[in-house]
């Protein structure tokens, strides 16, 4: 088993040794992988490397104020030209991840830095860290690697890759070193409090609306040890919010005290429903998710399932129950 620290010098030659990279995150994208796609593209431009940053879809409007955002192509609005055979994956635990932004990419190198706990190693290069609270972190010390000279935009873009996927410094990965990487990045200028507040408290009016809705639909176990709720096509219609307006909304079920698990179905089409589940901590969500085909961490995973609201919604809770 290859250490971290060699893999974060394997990294750093592969960067080196190749150019004219595409550099991709997962779909949907939340803070992490934005803000990874933007620091590995802010790391290729220093060391005077081409490349092209993309993602299957848009970039969610309130994260746009990262340096570089704009440059990030929203595959869907852009048409192919060439493909690429110099790859850098960030957040994806699998290949899958990327979407439909598999057609850019040809047969070649492929970097996969992620700290997902269910990746499954793709690529021709790996640079993994499970325990890492977020992707961003894994880049911090990639950076340091590099040994490249810090600024304040880079700094705002791996601040937000950790303040999301931490909850704001809450979850069990907010370890004593991200507290030390936080630390750092403030020095550098990082706006804390504006980034928690506009990232993690402020709400859209849609989302406000959905989240209502959705709260509508709670559903919980006998034992009080399993809730959920769901989300229709309708009900986003309805409110006019996009998909990143549902982020958040199940941790709602799974604040209630003395639940275990809270499970968010997003309802896709007649035929697909998407499971997101949150664990308080006895429950492995993630061995569950990847029983589904999906993954995530321990305490927060996903996964899509074929099936009406009602079939999956009964597969995936007797699932839960099962495993408490
Ligand atoms: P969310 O429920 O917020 O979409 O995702 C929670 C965690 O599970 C994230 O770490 C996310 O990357 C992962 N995840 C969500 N959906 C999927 C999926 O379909 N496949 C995999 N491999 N991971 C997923
Ligand atoms: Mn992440």
């Amino acid at each position: 088993m290859v250490t971290y620290e060699q893999e974060l010098i394997d990294a750093k030659r592969f960067i080196e040794q190749h150019d004219d990279f595409l550099v991709v995150a997962h779909v949907q994208p939340d803070g992490d992988a934005v803000s990874s796609t933007l620091a590995v593209g802010w790391l290729l431009s220093r060391l005077g490397k081409t490349f092209t940053m993309i993602n299957e879809g848009p970039i969610p409007e309130r994260m746009t104020y990262m340096e570089g955002a704009s440059q990030i192509l929203d595959m869907s609005m852009t048409d192919r030209t060439r493909t690429y055979s110099n790859v850098i994956c960030v957040d994806c635990a699998d290949y899958k991840r990327v979407g439909l932004v598999s057609e850019w990419i040809e047969e070649g190198n492929m970097l996969n830095i992620d700290h997902h706990p269910t990746n499954d190693r793709y690529g021709t290069q790996t640079l993994i860290k499970a325990d890492a609270a977020a992707t961003a972190e894994i880049l911090y010390d990639l950076l340091t690697v590099f040994d490249v000279s810090w600024d304040r935009p880079v700094a705002e873009m791996l601040y937000t890759g950790i303040l999301t996927d931490t909850g704001g410094f809450r979850y069990s990965s907010t370890s004593p070193k991200v507290m030390q990487i936080a630390s750092h990045l403030l020095e550098l200028g990082v706006n804390g409090p504006d980034l928690a507040d506009s990232l993690l408290e402020q709400l859209t009016k849609p989302q406000f609306d959905v989240l209502t809705l959705a709260l509508s639909t709670l559903e919980m176990s006998d034992d009080h040890q399993v809730a959920w709720v769901h989300v229709t096509p309708e009900h986003m219609i309805q409110t006019g919010a996009s998909n990143e307006d549902l982020e958040g909304i199940v941790n709602y079920p799974r604040n209630i005290q003395g639940v275990e698990v809270g499970v968010l179905f997003k309802v896709i089409n007649e035929n697909a429903v998407k499971a997101s589940m949150r664990s308080a901590g006895k429950v492995d969500v993630a061995a569950i998710a990847a029983g589904f085909g999906g993954g995530g961490h321990i305490r927060a995973a996903g996964c899509r399932l074929e099936g009406t609201l009602a079939e999956v919604t009964h597969l995936v809770i007797e699932r839960i129950k099962q495993s408490l």
